[in-house]
């Protein structure tokens, strides 16, 4: 799709709109049927056993069973495929559904028990790969180290960039580069598809908590990964199999939010740019942490992104207490897990999203993670002003 001629920004307000003219309406119908009528025995059997090894609907057998196939949940697909230059993308009922399957459909159920990951992740993905619950063996390391650990076994390589919650960078085309023929998993959660493309860069998959940015009004939890038709075959068999499913009604509210992906990523961009600079030069705040603020030394968000996001972290001085005293003090900000709503957050990683994160690789407690939304910048620096003050 790297030759189609429309615009990202086109592209968020038209794409997965193919059948509305044909159907007659302008907006995404929610289909909210768990099962569907089936022209007869053998069409029906046919079209089950299709999409149960993770294929397509046959047009005659219809979708059989919403476990299955939906199609308002197909439109979403659809789109946020076209946004990331993608084949076809696959959603799931949550980010952590959308990593599961990842992590299921290149190991076990192909022989690999392996699984590389580089750290920091999400405290939640940290805590699945390090709980050892899926039966994958798994082994964290640096991304300059990842070729060095690859073995035969090795079915997944697992990255997040930029990473949650220091908003660390990974050069994506570098672990590729490492990764030989392991297929390589990108959380791009932070960055979107507005800002980072990680199947242009060699990626297999690039998957995103849905929750966040493209829901982007924190009233959805789902996941979605972009991909070949190839992967897609092995995630949607995943998905059948374990009933991880998006909801219709999520799968609309989706859709509807990739509209103005594009637009509130920039704006919410230009406030986060503005806010990082103005912490930086704040005597409460020792370190701030958002892409580029270091000058990218080694030019790794100038080769893979388009702009540095709205994820900004600061470390305070004063540690824990001072985190503490900020989270209970805010005012406009809302203190809260999640991110990438309209609406501005903050929240202390080490107490909460990365609690189940092993010591080592735990965030500093004096880590606040801020997630920029579009109020006004002025307003929300004086609110950090005034809960900054002790
Ligand atoms: C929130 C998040 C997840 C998990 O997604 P859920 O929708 O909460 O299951 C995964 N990765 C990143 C980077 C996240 O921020």
């Amino acid at each position: 799709m790297a030759d189609n001629p429309l615009h990202p920004d086109t592209l968020a307000v038209h794409a997965g709109r193919a059948d509305f003219a044909e159907l007659g309406v302008h907006a995404s119908p929610i289909d909210l049927s768990s099962t569907n009528p089936l022209p007869d025995i053998e069409h029906g059997g046919d079209s089950y056993e299709s999409m149960a090894t993770g294929g397509h609907p046959l047009a005659m057998g219809g979708n059989v069973y919403g476990r299955l196939w939906n199609p308002t949940v197909a439109r979403f697909e659809q789109a946020l495929a076209e946004l990331e230059y993608a084949e076809t993308s696959v959603a799931f009922s949550s980010g952590m559904a959308a990593v599961t399957a990842a992590i299921l459909a290149h190991t076990t159920s192909v022989g690999k028990k392996h699984v590389l990951a580089v750290r920091p992740l999400y405290g939640g993905t940290d805590h699945l790969l390090d709980s050892g619950l899926l039966g994958a063996e798994v082994t964290f390391c640096d991304a300059d180290e990842v070729g060095a650990h690859v073995r035969d076994e090795t079915g997944l390589i697992v990255i997040e960039t930029p990473a949650n919650p220091t908003l660390d960078l990974v050069d994506i085309a570098a672990v590729v580069g490492q990764a030989g023929s392991v297929p390589v998993l990108v959380d791009n959660t932070f960055a979107t598809p507005v800002l980072q493309n990680p199947l242009d860069l060699g990626a297999t998959m690039s998957l995103h908590s849905a929750t966040k940015y493209i829901g982007g009004h924190g009233d959805v939890i789902a996941g979605v990964i972009a991909c070949t038709e190839e992967t897609a075959i092995r995630l949607r068999s995943v998905r059948a199999i374990t009933g991880a499913v998006l909801h219709p009604l999520a799968a609309y509210l989706l859709h509807r939010g990739l509209a103005t992906l594009p637009l509130r990523m920039r704006a919410q961009q230009e406030n986060a740019v503005r806010l990082a600079e103005w912490l930086s030069t704040h005597p409460g705040v020792s370190a701030v942490r958002f892409p580029g603020i270091d000058g990218d030394p080694q030019g790794i968000m100038q080769r893979q992104m388009r702009g540095p996001g709205a994820m900004v972290s600061a470390h305070l001085h004063g540690g824990y207490e001072a985190a503490a005293h900020v989270a209970t003090n805010v005012k406009l900000f809302t203190h809260a897990v999640s991110l990438g709503g309209v609406d501005s957050l903050v929240q202390h990683p080490a107490s909460l999203t990365h609690r189940p994160v092993a010591p080592e690789a735990r965030p500093g407690a004096d880590l606040v993670r801020l997630s920029i939304g579009l109020e006004n910048i002025d307003d929300l620096i004086a609110d950090l002003d005034q809960a900054l003050r002790r």
